[in-house]
């Protein structure tokens, strides 16, 4: 019983292995050598026979051995194509990038050999061909995200302008490959019916809506280093509505890929029966949707009108003891609106306060009194009482 998935592990295993091995220097330039001198003699051997060009060519296309020594050659390129790219774009990568992308490989691997039962008539070497150049593109892709995610949380001022540059010419070059490919493969759907090709138009697709996330959140971070370096920097207040930003754009993204993935369930349920491949993507996309919607309306019935709803405690009902239980700050009540005797003073400490978070004390109905900016985090969690959230639903009351 437990044979398959031990098996399934030890295979993965040792595959990893032999990939990081490959992929260090100096196996890579033996690997290399070896793979033209292969290739090389494939192509002697073809000319010993045939003197003229054509004759050769047609020889070295048929015969199983010269095909699988070019391929090999071709997928050696390939390899140090890729490795010179990711120095470029990427420098060297840290172990977790290179175990989450062996990690996502294998994923999709073991997920596409799934997609090539089902389109087995299209299974031929443009196909496999097609299949490599989605992987290469993908790689990156997945690489690029780990970047993103990463340049969030480095501190204050953030990576340095080489980054920018490379992330903002990676995301030309993926994005017009994604768009040019998308095309490709739509046209060609069109034009020849459902068949091996719509698996990449889905990919595309997914690739296209996965780039556009990562545009949007690295516009986010910017626009949050930028409004910090124009409010003190590293001190500078942070940005209240960021996660609300992240949030709305992992949304779209979800809605975007749902939206691709049910398309293309839908023709192949149609044409082919059911795409196994892509069933746990479809189930892993479909739920993270529903719990972004279910959240956001919880959310927004919960912090609605905020301000209006809960009233400003007063001093005198905070009383002795002013802590907030949920930053564990001191909470100072509202100053009293001031004489508009002196408006030139007043407006910049009234832009000031409402540049920053809202640290105005709110008063729940159950009588807690808690920051505004501390409830409104809270509220984005949970939709109870701070104090008594363990046992009650709705605030205490
Ligand atoms: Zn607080
Ligand atoms: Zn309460």
């Amino acid at each position: 019983m437990d044979a398959l998935p031990l098996l399934l592990i030890r295979i993965r295993r040792t595959t990893l292995t032999a990939l990081t091995s490959l992929a260090s220097a100096n196996r890579l330039a033996t690997y290399g050598l070896l793979s033209l001198l292969l290739a090389l003699s494939a192509v002697a051997h073809a000319w010993r026979q045939y003197a003229n060009f054509y004759s050769a060519a047609v020889f070295l296309s048929r015969s199983a051995g010269s095909v699988l020594a070019l391929a090999n050659l071709g997928f050696f390129c390939t390899l140090v194509f890729g490795r010179v790219m990711q120095t470029i774009f990427f420098g060297p990568l840290r172990p977790s990038e290179v175990e989450r992308l062996y990690d996502r490989i294998w994923y999709f691997l073991t997920e596409s050999l799934l997609a090539f039962t089902i389109f087995r008539d299209s299974f031929d070497p443009p196909f496999v061909l097609s299949f490599g150049l989605l992987l290469f593109l993908k790689s990156f892709h997945w690489l690029l995200q780990d970047r993103v995610e990463w340049m969030d949380q480095v501190p204050y001022p953030g990576p340095g302008w080489g980054f920018h540059v490379r992330v903002g010419v990676l995301f030309g070059l993926l994005g017009s490959a994604d768009v040019v490919l998308l095309s490709w493969a739509v046209a060609e759907v069109l034009e020849e019916g459902v068949g091996g090709v719509v698996l990449f138009g889905n990919e595309y697709a997914i690739l296209i809506a996965t780039l556009l996330n990562l545009i949007l959140r690295y516009s986010i971070v910017t626009y949050d280093i930028r409004r910090a370096s124009r409010r003190g920097g590293e001190n500078a207040p942070p940005w209240q509505d960021k996660s609300m930003w992240i949030f709305y754009t992992e949304l779209l993204t979800d809605f975007l890929k749902l939206l691709t993935y049910l398309l293309f369930f839908l023709l192949i349920l149609t044409t082919h029966g059911l795409p196994l491949n892509i069933i746990r993507e479809v189930y892993l996309t479909a739920r993270s949707f529903v719990t972004r919607v279910r959240d956001l309306i919880r959310y927004r019935s919960a912090t609605r009108d905020m301000d209006a709803r809960f009233p400003d405690a007063t001093d005198a009902q905070l009383g002795g003891d002013r802590v907030c239980i949920i930053c564990r700050d001191e909470m100072h009540a509202r100053a009293a609106p001031a004489i508009p005797a002196q408006p030139a003073q007043q407006a910049p400490a009234a832009h000031q306060a409402q540049d920053g978070p809202n640290m105005t004390p709110k008063t729940l109905p159950c009588g807690h009194i808690f920051h505004f900016q501390c409830l409104r985090s809270w509220l984005e969690r949970q939709q109870s009482c701070p104090t008594w959230y363990v046992l009650f639903s709705v605030f205490c009351t």
